[in-house]
């Protein structure tokens, strides 16, 4: 018998564009609780961390390729206007 786990995602939410990027997934809830109080003073104005609840461990590696994480970004994140996934470009130009 193995413990449920209760695993979050943490996403950065950028306010002045209304984008988001997964930062991480698959984190246990008391670490994703560090990380977020961790990090969260360190953001340039308008960028919040925010933690979301998964229902189950996702699959892929990586958070930011995570489809099951857009879905519950958009399903679960109470943020209006819906954030739009941020594109992966370059940003140091
Ligand atoms: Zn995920």
């Amino acid at each position: 018998m193995s413990e449920p786990e209760h695993l979050k995602l943490i996403i950065v939410y950028d306010a002045n564009r209304n984008q988001y990027s997964v930062s991480a997934h698959n984190v246990q809830a008391g670490k994703a609780e560090q990380l977020v109080a961790q990090w969260n003073p360190h953001l340039v104005a308008g960028c919040s961390l925010i933690m979301l609840d998964q229902t189950k461990r996702h699959k892929t590696a990586e958070g930011r390729d995570c489809r099951t994480c857009r879905k519950i970004v958009a399903r679960s994140a109470n943020l209006s206007p819906k954030p739009k996934l941020e594109r992966k470009e370059r940003r140091n130009k």
